[in-house]
C-alpha cells in the first residue's frame, strides 16, 4: 500500500501543487490535498495559529489539523527563496515551525528547504533530500523531478492562456466568456483562488457579468518589466510580483478598473499598497480599491464594498 502523504491547501499550495502532486505520486506516494477552505478549516486555524498571524498563514494551520489524522507525512516544506536573488516573505520560511508547535499529533513531516537564492541548481538538493524518503535510487528521483517540472510548466501555461488554477488541480472551472468589463485582481494567489475566504469574489464577479484579469495571466518578464521602473531591485519575490502585476492592470488600457486583496496582517502587502496607491494616484484615476480580507470578513461587508466598487466602474465606461 503506498504511502499518503498530505498536502495542505494554502499558501505555496496554488503555485506549486501540480508540480508536487507529479514528483511525490511518480516516487510512489498517494498525495492527500485538504479540500477547500470551509468554515471549519477557517476556525480551526484561528483557534491553534498565533493571533497575530496573517490570515493566509491562519488559514494554513486549519489546513494542516484537518488533514494530520487522514495521511502518513504531511509536505510543510521550508520556502527560504523560489527565485534567485530574491527572498519569499519570512512566513513561508517559517510555516513549518509555526504549524509543529502550534498543531498537535501531527504525522512525521517532510520540511525540506527551498532556497534558491545563491542558485536554481539548489533545488536539485532539495529534491533529492525529499526522494530518499522513497527511494535509495537517483535516477528514480530524477525522473520524478523531471516529471515535476514538465507538469509545472504545463500548469503555467495553462494559467497564461487564462485558465484558473481550479481547472488544473480540481477540473472545475468558473470563467464565462462574458463581455462585460474587464476587472483585474491584484493578489497573492491564496487570496485568490481561496473562495472561501474572498467571499466568491470571482464567482460574483463572473455572475455579474464581468470578466477578470489576474496576475498569473502574466508573463514573469513583464512583471520584471515594470519593476524595472523602481531605482532599487526589489527583492521579496511576493511583493515583486504583488506591485508588477499592479502596475501592469493600472497602466492597461484595455482593464477597466483594479481591485485589490490583501490579508490582515500582512506587512509586505502594506507597504505594497502605499506605493502602487502613490503612483495610481499619480498617473491614472481609474476605479481602484483595496479590500481588506480576515477571518470576521463577512458576507455582507464585503458585497458592498465589492458593489461600490463595480458600480464606479459601469458607470465610467458609460462616460
Ligand atoms: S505575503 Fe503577507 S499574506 Fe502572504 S504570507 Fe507573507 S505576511 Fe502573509
Amino acid at each position: 500500500m503506498s504511502v499518503k502523504i498530505g498536502v495542505p491547501r494554502g499558501m505555496y499550495f496554488y503555485k506549486y501543487y501540480p508540480f508536487t502532486k507529479a514528483f511525490l505520486t511518480e516516487l510512489g506516494a498517494e498525495v492527500v490535498p485538504s479540500p477547500q477552505t470551509n468554515k471549519e478549516i477557517l476556525d480551526m486555524g484561528s483557534r491553534y495559529c498565533i493571533d497575530d498571524a496573517c490570515l493566509p498563514v491562519k488559514v494554513y494551520h486549519g489546513h494542516a489539523h484537518y488533514l494530520k489524522d487522514k495521511v502518513d507525512h504531511m509536505l510543510l516544506p521550508r520556502l527560504t527563496s523560489v527565485v534567485p536573488r530574491e527572498y519569499i516573505c519570512p512566513k513561508f520560511g517559517g510555516l513549518p515551525e509555526m504549524v509543529k508547535y502550534s498543531v498537535a499529533d501531527l504525522p512525521h513531516i517532510i520540511d525540506v528547504e527551498i532556497d534558491l537564492y545563491k542558485s536554481k541548481s539548489n533545488l536539485i538538493k532539495s529534491l533529492y533530500e525529499a526522494g530518499k524518503m522513497f527511494t535509495k535510487n537517483p535516477y528514480r528521483i530524477k525522473r520524478a523531478a523531471d516529471k515535476a517540472v514538465r507538469e509545472h510548466n504545463l500548469y503555467q501555461t495553462s494559467l497564461l492562456k487564462g485558465n484558473l488554477s481550479g481547472k488544473y488541480i480540481d477540473g472545475d472551472d468558473i470563467i464565462s466568456n462574458n463581455s462585460g468589463p474587464l476587472i483585474g485582481i491584484a493578489a497573492h494567489p491564496y487570496l485568490i483562488y481561496d473562495s472561501f475566504i474572498n467571499m466568491k469574489l470571482l464567482e460574483k464577479l463572473s455572475n455579474r457579468g464581468f470578466k477578470f484579469f489576474l496576475p498569473e495571466m502574466l508573463e514573469k518578464k513583464v512583471i520584471e518589466g515594470k519593476c524595472e521602473a523602481f531605482e532599487k531591485r526589489m527583492f521579496w519575490s511576493s511583493s515583486k510580483d504583488l506591485v508588477g502585476s499592479s502596475l501592469y492592470m493600472i497602466d492597461n488600457d484595455k482593464i477597466d478598473g483594479v481591485l485589490m486583496l490583501t490579508a490582515f496582517g500582512c506587512g509586505i502587502d502594506s507597504l505594497s499598497i502605499d506605493l502602487i496607491k502613490r503612483l495610481e494616484k499619480k498617473a491614472y484615476g481609474k476605479p481602484f480599491m483595496v479590500i481588506t480580507l480576515d477571518e470576521h470578513t463577512g458576507d455582507a461587508n464585503f458585497n458592498t464594498r465589492l458593489e461600490a466598487f463595480l458600480d464606479l466602474v459601469d458607470r465610467r465606461n458609460k462616460i
